[in-house]
């Protein structure tokens, strides 16, 4: 039989368009593997709700009005709203919340055709490095079992590195599709801020809530950005207003000449060597397609720690007040009058991350504070940005690690969220740029471990960045390597 579980969004879509398999052959066959939900990717499934729509798709294929993804899967990060699926954000608080409506991205890659398989495991409202953050226990990581499959998408990023879906939608704040792609041996790209609506996408840092896909290859990403992305400004106002883009149409440009640079502060003494030798081999691969490596610095990459884990939790401390038993999900049960309710219901439904985010975002804002903390934060934010328009004066595109490390062991951080916290250096300051960023696989490190390299291009230059990751992996091998038994 063929192992349509090993297949690219590729190849599956133009044997869904030759017929020679059919959406509901497809989705059968990854249901099945779904069973069990190995490594606790999924949090929600539903086969009839998935059958029905390969049923639907099989209609279109055969009636010639096929979207162009039409009858491949996806599975959502249950940060997505939907309607045919639970939407917790990995949350108590919204536990068993269903929504009225589709997320803008859930609704445009249906409308390209594809078949929802369910809805991935993530930290709570995506706040998190390792997925040790979710309500509903963490997600393993299908290379190694003991350790973490990195956040906040770790759901999408096993699901697709475990054969479990051919591909995933993932959110970045500050590297929540880059890093758990680079733990997993995936491919994930974080569009540039406001490519991708943020319609029915959970808020959790508004002003650097992005959404991206997550699969093997460059190609496969590509094809899912291009339906993803679109203006959506009736309801995202930070929705850019552009047209449309065929990520797919520069894949196999040349990258002769392209000038890559190499941020020094991205190479320093907290860079594990087994990661450092992986990126440098990918950096002389370049090389050979004729690429050149220019030296560069991001003077303030280490500051992206303090600033990002100041504005994120402020936006964070707003966004998250709605959560007050009133609308959505969880109430609590007995309370004294409306007051007590809140705090109750907030106390019960929030797990300690999320509250101490609320904490930290609600004390930086605060009178006396606000100065101090949120403002000097939005200052330095600033100046990140315009240290990368520096730095693209040098160069086309910006290399580097995606994490330090390789994933970590379950429990190595568990008591000291800083250490979460520090290992984002790498992803925060494009989040904090608002700069398109992608994860590609780039060899394998400590304990057989995948390695990412991190890819930034300059504002709506994905396709450039695309074109990179593909070309390397014309070259390479890493993103078709699989855990053992896949
Ligand atoms: N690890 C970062 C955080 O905990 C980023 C998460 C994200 O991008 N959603 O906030």
């Amino acid at each position: 039989m063929r192992e349509l579980h090993t297949l690219s969004v590729k190849t599956l879509t133009s044997l869904l368009q030759t017929k020679e398999v059919s959406a509901v052959e497809v989705a059968t066959r990854f249901l099945a593997r779904m069973g069990g939900n190995p490594h606790n990717a999924f949090l929600d499934i539903d086969s009839e709700v998935t059958l029905a729509q390969a049923r639907a798709s099989d209609a279109k294929l055969a009636d010639g009005t096929a979207g162009p993804l039409e009858g491949v899967p996806v599975a959502h990060k249950d940060v997505f709203v939907t309607r045919d699926f639970a939407t917790t954000a990995g949350s108590k608080i919204l536990s068993g919340y269903r929504s009225p409506f589709d997320a803008t991205v859930v609704q445009r890659l249906r409308s390209a055709g594809m078949v929802t398989l369910g809805k991935l495991n993530c930290d709570e409202f995506a706040m998190g490095s390792a997925n040790e953050n979710s309500a509903y226990g963490p997600v393993q990581n299908p290379w190694d079992a003991a350790r973490v499959p990195g956040g906040s998408s770790g759901g999408s990023a096993a699901a697709v590195a475990a054969g479990l879906a051919p591909a995933a939608t993932g959110t970045d704040t500050g590297g929540s599709i880059r890093q758990p792609a680079s733990f997993c041996g995936i491919t994930g790209i974080k569009p540039t801020y406001g490519r991708a609506s943020r319609y029915g996408m959970i808020a959790y840092a508004s002003s650097l809530d992005q959404a991206g896909p997550m699969a093997r290859s460059a190609e496969d990403c590509a094809l899912l950005l291009s339906a993803m992305c679109g203006s959506d400004l009736d309801r995202d106002s930070t929705s850019l207003d552009m047209p449309t883009e065929d990520f797919t149409a520069s894949l196999n440009n040349t990258l002769d000449g392209l000038r890559i640079g190499i941020p020094k502060e991205f190479f320093g003494e907290g860079l594990a060597p087994d990661v450092r030798a992986a990126v440098d081999a990918a950096l002389r691969e370049y090389e050979k397609l004729g690429a050149k490596l220019v030296p560069i610095s991001l003077p303030r990459t280490e500051l992206s720690i303090p600033v990002y884990y100041i504005i994120a939790p402020a936006e964070a401390s707003s966004n998250l007040s709605r959560f007050d038993g009133v609308k959505f999900g969880h109430r609590a049960k007995d309370y004294t009058d409306l007051v007590d309710m809140y705090k109750k219901t907030r106390a019960e439904g929030f797990g300690n991350e999320v509250k101490r985010r609320i904490m930290t975002g609600a004390y930086v804002l605060s009178h006396g504070y606000y100065d101090a903390y949120y403002l000097q934060a939005q200052k330095i934010r600033r100046m990140i940005a315009d240290d990368f328009q520096q730095a693209f004066q040098q160069c086309d595109v910006i290399a580097g690690p995606v994490a330090p490390s390789v994933a970590w062991k379950f429990g190595d951080n568990a008591n000291d969220p800083v250490a979460d916290y520090l290992a984002d250096i790498f992803t925060l300051p494009a989040s904090l740029a608002g700069l398109p960023g992608m994860s590609v696989p780039a060899g394998f490190g400590a304990g057989g471990m995948p390695v990412g390299l991190q890819l930034i291009g300059n504002y709506f230059k994905e396709a450039q960045l695309l074109n990179a990751a593909h070309r390397l992996q014309q070259a390479t091998d890493f993103h078709l390597r699989k855990p053992e038994g896949i």
